[in-house]
């Protein structure tokens, strides 16, 4: 029989509509992928050459269960040039991608029954990280005008003596908005309660630059990791900061659960981190190519795009004037002009009524597919 709390678990409704395109793809049809939350590039030459020679130089045993402490304190030297915060490699655990460490942070900080607070629409993960450690999902309304930012005021109705985190994830995911110093402050005022917040698409920033909780509190868990920036979502590489007096008990999660992360990807991530600057650099300018261009023509066929996103690779386009329920439309836009798109429902119920474009593909893949989309949307017009 299967337990309840895993029968629980939601999917990735994004998934469905993937296996729809494969299936088209395998009747030979020619489908645009708008869907996919990854990088389109191949992870940095520097970094596969790091990998390639810790390989060659026998770096295949278990390393310390936090991790590489050379690549630990290569993370506290990033987020010192990067935020001037300082932390150390005690706080640190290094894993295989951000998500085994966020399901390590929620171990670490829930009982059973205690409370998290995400927004709606939010990373669809998140609820079962928290179900997963026995908590419980408190969710908050969020509004299209307001780029899906918390109001603090919704926040405060939500907290119970149970709630133990509230997650933020900036630049977000679906909605590619970047948060202010103003918003992460007021986040950062809940501190009887942790801030666990998602920076994983940091770097991929347009305008300014994205500010890590850790400027405001010492009272984060901050997640992070390499899928994103380095194009490395295959090596399965990511990192938990969390407050020091976690150190022990985060020790003792990894050792038993993962043991550690595999020791040449971590000497990858130390190349990651102190020699791509240049091929990052150069990711991130096609990306705002791609992005403006993106914007220009889902605005011209007459989506909505409330608040500009400036950061990830995700544009979240309000297509209410035109249809409501993205899950049946989504289906219909990948079998009827055959472009792979994400039905907003799949980040919740406050996501209804919008789809989630990738811009993680090239030009004239995006171009494509923006020409494949406006045939389509030309029958509501
Ligand atoms: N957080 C967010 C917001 C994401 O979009 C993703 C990947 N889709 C992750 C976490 C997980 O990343 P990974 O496990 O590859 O590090």
């Amino acid at each position: 029989m299967i337990a309840k709390r895993a029968e629980a678990f939601t999917s990735f409704i994004v998934m469905d509509v993937m296996a729809k395109a494969e299936e088209l793809q395998r009747k030979g049809e020619h489908v645009i992928h708008l869907e996919v939350g990854e990088p389109d590039f191949s992870t940095p030459q520097v970094i596969t050459q790091a990998a390639t020679d810790a390989l060659a130089d026998d770096k295949t045993h278990y390393t310390h269960a936090l991790g590489l402490l050379e690549l630990r304190q290569a993370i506290c030297n990033f987020y010192f040039q990067e935020y001037g915060v300082n932390i150390v490699p005690e706080q640190i655990l290094v894993s295989t991608g951000t998500s085994p460490a966020l399901l390590f942070a929620m171990l670490a900080i829930l009982d059973s029954g205690d409370e998290v607070i995400i927004a709606n629409p939010r990373y669809p993960c998140y609820q079962n990280f928290i179900r997963a450690a026995g908590g419980k999902v408190k969710e908050v309304k969020t509004y299209p005008e307001e780029g899906f930012q918390y109001r603090p005021k919704d926040i405060k109705k939500k907290l119970s003596p149970r709630t133990r985190a509230i997650m933020i994830n900036s630049p977000s995911n679906p909605t590619g908005v970047v948060m202010s110093k103003d918003q992460l402050r007021s986040m950062a005022e809940f501190d009887k309660q942790y801030i666990i917040s998602d920076e994983i698409y940091h770097g991929l920033v347009y305008q300014d630059r994205a500010h890590s909780i850790l400027e405001f509190t010492d009272k984060a868990f901050v997640i992070n990791g390499f899928s994103k920036l380095f194009a490395m979502t295959g090596w399965r590489l990511g990192y938990c900061i969390f407050p020091r007096e976690f150190s022990k008990v985060m020790q003792r999660i990894h050792q038993n659960f993962m043991i550690s992360a595999s020791a040449f990807v971590q000497w990858a991530g130390i190349a990651a981190l102190t020699k791509a600057q240049a091929d990052v650099a150069k990711m991130v300018s096609i990306y705002n190519e791609r992005r403006r261009y993106m914007l220009t023509r889902l605005k011209d066929m007459g989506f909505v795009i409330h608040v500009e996103p400036t950061g990830a690779f995700y544009v979240f386009a309000d297509a209410r004037r035109f249809f409501t329920d993205s899950y049946k439309e989504a289906f219909r836009i990948v079998e009827e002009v055959k472009v792979g798109v994400t039905p907003g429902i799949d980040f919740g119920s406050g996501g209804e009524g919008f789809l989630r474009f990738s811009y993680a593909n090239s030009l004239e893949n995006i171009k494509e597919g923006l020409n494949r989309l406006e045939r389509y949307i030309g029958k509501y017009r």
